[in-house]
């Protein structure tokens, strides 16, 4: 039987032309490819981008009857934005907690706290979100126990600052089993006042005390934390983040979770390596994160990037070479011996994973540099790029020359110099403040840099960041503008420059026939806006692997 030619109707796509899925029209499409002019137009099928024009309508013999095309002739594209340093696994734990982030002074702190009592049945604990510092509260203090009572004496209160930062309500202290009889735990605060009286606050260590009794979630509420955990990231234009603190046994939490279709990001994560020390221990880790990525859990959405180390403390106990304001006998903290960590670092590249390691003080950057340049000439053939400083925050002149010599690529996060500012100036002074992420001179310099936020000690947002970095801003005003790049520098080192980070510059960081489609869609051209619309400026969409993660 033979079949008579197919004539095709004048509007409908021939078969064998592929049509888009979804069609863009703008003001300008930045591709951020090198040396190429903005475009109009971009055209995405599947999860790729498949053209480009720089007619707004020179893609138009793409549209088909699905085809959803978005006519946006004042907005501009960009790729979506990597957030390099943060931290969704706590971002999913805190997301639905009571927003004192929000509070400017502890009666607002208070209130919101009794506000959700007022909805919580007695009994639940109460916790909140851990974005916040004290020293941005009028007061510039942690609540104590005693506030906390007033604000509720019916439910466990424990409010969260950080990771490492904790203050309790009488009912949560007594959950917990701490009276002011209780011994410190090694590497822990439970602080007390002149008379020995507990102020409810519970540091470093000693949060493990408050963590055994806290109710654990379960899978479901893990799930729903990291959907809209991720969610708000992309809210901002992030379409990537690079957790920097995944406790192993949550990988599989994140793939539960990219099964159900939550993550509205992609998740490049660094398991970390902070409750392990000896070569046992390491290859105990390892084994268990060659085991995950054996079984096939890893794709496009969801990878291990490699592992996390700490060589020293942060705004309190970052190691310097000088000591702290006012305590003339104090450095910070170093908590590796440099050739312990050389050995785990060692294990974990032998095993093809990379490796970040936080350095905040010089004294913690000269050292980490020490361990690097060992482990580098233990393995000569190292590619580039599988060691990475994270923060490096205050980088003196001769630890970037050596940095950028070694080829070893440097995180970098001005939210957390926002936010962080005040605290760290009371450490250090201002000359060291000012000091630090000095972004330009890394740049001159040839430094491969990349930039994220540290959420939740600094706030994520991609245009917050851009801003920061273009404008050195912070809540203690401008700090080191000397030190300020340029707009299109800043949004290199959240794209094109990330994704070199992540060894993904094939398939991300720019918009190019042939890459993932993750682009961001946006009011105003962050590239020529006025600089103070940057700080607000949110997407009206963004898109990860062709879905729409965020519509305005
Ligand atoms: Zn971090």
């Amino acid at each position: 039987m033979t079949q008579q030619p197919h004539q095709p109707r004048p509007h409908q796509p021939r078969p064998d032309r592929p049509t888009a899925d979804l069609l863009i029209r703008a003001a300008a499409v930045h591709t951020l490819v090198p040396g190429e002019p903005p475009r109009r137009a971009v055209a995405v099928t599947g999860d790729r981008i498949t053209a480009l024009a720089a007619d707004p309508h020179g893609l138009d013999g793409l549209i088909g009857p699905a085809t959803e095309v978005v006519d946006a002739p004042g907005a501009t594209v960009l790729p979506a934005f990597d957030d390099t340093h943060t931290h969704l696994i706590l971002a999913g734990h805190s997301v639905h907690g009571v927003p004192v982030h929000r509070a400017t002074e502890l009666a607002g702190f208070l209130a919101l706290l009794r506000e959700r009592a007022a909805a919580t049945p007695a009994g639940d604990w109460i916790t909140t979100t851990v974005n916040w510092q004290e020293l941005n509260l009028a007061e510039q203090r942690m609540p104590t126990t005693e506030e906390l009572d007033t604000a509720t004496d019916r439910h466990p209160v424990l409010v969260r600052r950080g990771a490492y930062n904790m203050v309790l309500n009488s009912a949560a202290l007594r959950l917990a089993g701490i009276t002011a009889a209780t011994p410190e735990p090694p590497g822990g605060v439970i602080e007390r006042d002149a008379e020995g009286r507990l102020t409810g606050r519970l540091i470093n260590k000693a949060i493990e005390l408050a963590e055994r009794v806290l109710p654990r979630p379960g899978l479901a509420e893990r799930i729903d934390g990291l959907r809209a955990a991720s969610a708000a990231y992309a809210a901002t234009g992030i379409g990537t983040v690079r957790d920097c603190l995944v406790p192993v046994e949550d990988l599989d939490v994140l793939r539960a979770a990219r099964a159900e279709g939550a993550l509205a990001v992609r998740v490049r994560a660094l398991v970390s390596g902070f409750a392990v020390r000896t070569p046992e221990e390491v290859d105990a880790l390892l084994d268990r994160v060659d085991a995950w990525r054996a079984a096939g859990h890893e794709d496009s959405e969801l990878s291990v990037w490699g592992v996390k180390f700490g060589i020293d403390g942060g705004f309190e106990a970052g190691a310097l070479e000088e000591p702290y304001q006012g305590q003339p006998c104090y450095h910070g903290r170093l908590l590796w011996e440099p050739k312990e960590l050389a050995d785990a670092v060692d294990r974990v590249v032998g095993r093809g994973l990379r490796v970040g390691v936080h350095a905040w003080g010089d004294r913690g950057l000269r050292t980490l540099l020490d361990v690097f340049e060992e482990v580098l000439a233990r393995r000569p053939g190292l590619p580039a790029g599988t060691l990475v400083v994270e923060h490096g925050g205050l980088a003196r002149a001769e630890q970037r020359a050596r940095a950028v010599a070694l080829r070893i690529p440097v995180t970098v996060q001005h939210p957390l110099l926002h936010d962080g500012a005040p605290t760290q100036q009371r450490a250090w002074g201002e000359e060291r403040t000012r000091a630090l992420f000095p972004l330009r001179e890394w740049l001159d310099e040839g430094a491969m840099l990349a930039a994220g936020s540290d959420f939740p000690v600094g706030p994520y947002g991609a245009m917050l960041s851009v801003w920061g970095m273009t404008t050195r801003r912070t809540v203690a005003g401008v700090v080191g503008a000397e030190h300020a790049i340029e707009r299109s520098e800043a949004i290199a080192l959240h794209t094109s420059a990330a994704a070199r980070l992540t060894g993904e510059s094939a398939d991300r960081g720019a918009l190019r026939p042939g890459a993932f489609a993750d682009l961001t869609l946006w009011p105003s051209d962050p590239l020529s806006c006025p600089v103070e619309e940057l700080r607000g400026l949110l997407p009206d969409r963004t898109v990860v692997g062709g879905r729409t993660v965020h519509r305005h």
